[in-house]
């Protein structure tokens, strides 16, 4: 697979979604999409944006920044209408562009449009120069903004026809909120990868990429958006097609190993629970005499908990987050990621000194964090420094919208457990195995993608999906 492609093709975001029946304020869409954003602000911290539509327009107002940071009060007493899209975005290398941030608005042959996307298309470099040749034109560099060109050119049919239209003709993974001027559209891609689900509060509809969005605005959870489902919601109430008929299906196992909020309910599958049988699936797999058992905040705590009650070794606090520092992973050099970790993680002293430690996370990417927190550690004290992992070594790179980072900087493509464990400086490293991981999800193997650890691409990656850097630079994919 080509650097190139594997470089530029990474994203993370959340998207949400609301159809109001009877509003009782004119901000309340916005104010609903603000309060779920927050909701779902773990999925991306670059930019966001929210876009209302009230019957014959839609305003939108998007930047750079935290969702706390882009809305102020005024800014939503502005956004007023009935129905609302909203995105997070997340950030990677040499994507931080105001341009790229979403929903994408657009004013077409039917319209005016709001769309809002999380995941990456495998295809859009094609569909892109096939579109190009055709004389679109292209303002941002995501491949969201291919499905816009593409419901363009198929601006004869109703909007319902031509998103299943599309749906043909795009291949990968997504998961969009889409609005007109009076209606709300939820798609979900074929295999279902990436979540989207519905629901409600009242005789108002939400859609958001997950159910922990609901609670905070006081809706509840209906089900799961299907794969390859399209739902239209508008004044006529809720329908539903299914253009492909698919039946297979290939949920992203990422979202619960590491994205998702474990107070999300998932494809039928608590979040919570998952972790925690993952961590206590690590603690049947892995034999360490330990004193304490210690999580790496926040992803990792759901796990450890899991671990040591399994293990029947206490759990302490370990590491304390600071809550204010973004994810490491957003600082675009080595450097600044050196200094992140130390930013936002802090060793309690009292806890570990003169302990023999198990550390647990839910991954290794670049084994940054893990080298830092195992120095940190011995530095308070810690005697020994054992290091869990509740999932396999992360080996390939995403296309299907989980930031993996490129392939070459992925430590377990490039080391086996025991160069990992001497990278890292623990005294032992464990890593949950595969069928571990997918015992604990008590279901079939088939139902999930798992491609970041076993390199079985449920969608092949064509490499026509290569992009001409010097024609159109895809810094952001679609996310
Ligand atoms: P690293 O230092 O690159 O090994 O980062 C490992 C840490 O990043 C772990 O604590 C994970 O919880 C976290 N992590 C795993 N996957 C991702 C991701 N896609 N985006 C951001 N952070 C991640």
């Amino acid at each position: 697979m080509g650097n190139e492609l594997e470089k530029h093709w990474r994203d993370e975001c959340g998207v949400f979604g609301i159809y109001l029946r009877d509003p009782t304020a004119p901000n309340e869409a916005a104010r609903d999409t603000y309060f779920g954003l927050y909701a779902l602000q773990h999925r991306g911290q670059e930019s966001a944006g929210i876009a209302v539509a009230s019957g014959d327009r839609i305003v939108l107002h998007k930047a750079m920044g935290l969702v706390s940071e882009v809305f102020s009060p005024e800014v939503l007493d502005g956004l007023t209408g009935n129905v609302a899209v909203g995105h997070v975005r997340y950030s990677t290398t040499g994507s931080s562009h105001p341009v790229n941030a979403q929903p994408l608005v657009f004013r077409y042959l039917k319209g005016m449009v709001a769309l809002a996307h999380n995941g990456n298309l495998v295809n859009a470099g094609e569909l892109y120069l096939r579109l190009a040749n055709l004389g679109s034109v292209f303002q941002t560099t995501t491949d969201s903004e291919v499905i816009v060109n593409l419901l363009a050119r198929y601006a004869q049919d109703s909007l319902e026809d031509a998103l299943a239209k599309s749906m043909i003709d795009i291949k990968g993974a997504y998961a969009l909120v889409i609005m007109t001027e009076n209606k709300l559209i939820g798609m979900r891609d074929p295999l279902g990868i990436r979540p989207l689900c519905l629901g409600r509060r009242g005789d108002s509809f939400i859609l958001a990429s997950e159910s922990c969005a609901f609670y905070t605005i006081g809706a509840e959870f209906v089900r799961d958006v299907e794969p390859g489902e399209i739902v239209v919601i508008d004044e006529n109430g809720l329908r539903s097609i299914h253009p492909l008929g698919s039946e297979e299906v290939a949920h992203c196992i990422f979202e619960y190993v590491y994205l998702a909020r474990p107070d999300s309910v998932i494809d039928g599958i608590n979040v919570n629970r998952f972790r925690r049988a993952m961590g206590r699936q690590l603690a049947r797999e892995m034999k360490v005499e330990a004193d304490i058992v210690i999580a790496v905040p926040d992803s990792g705590t759901t796990a450890a908990l899991g671990f040591a009650e399994e293990s029947g070794i206490r759990f302490e606090e370990g590491l304390i987050k600071n809550r204010y520092i973004g994810r490491t992973f957003i600082q675009p050099t080595q450097k600044m990621r050196d200094l992140g970790v130390r930013l936002k993680l802090n060793p309690v002293e009292e806890a570990v000194k003169g302990k023999r430690v198990i550390m647990v996370d839910d991954s290794i990417v670049r084994g940054t964090t893990s080298k830092q927190i195992v120095r940190m550690l011995r530095d308070a004290g810690a005697v020994e420094v054992h290091m869990a992992v509740a999932s396999p070594p992360t080996q390939y790179s995403c296309f299907y919208g989980i930031d993996t980072s490129a392939r070459e900087e992925l430590i377990a493509a490039k080391m086996d457990v025991g160069g990992i464990r001497e990278f890292i400086g623990a005294d032992s490293l464990y890593y949950l195995s595969e069928e571990g991981m997918f015992a604990a999800a008590g279901r079939i193997k088939g139902n999930f993608c798992a491609a970041c650890f076993n390199g079985r691409y449920p969608i092949p990656i064509p490499q026509t999906g290569r992009i001409d850097k010097d024609n159109f630079e895809r810094t952001g994919g679609g996310c």
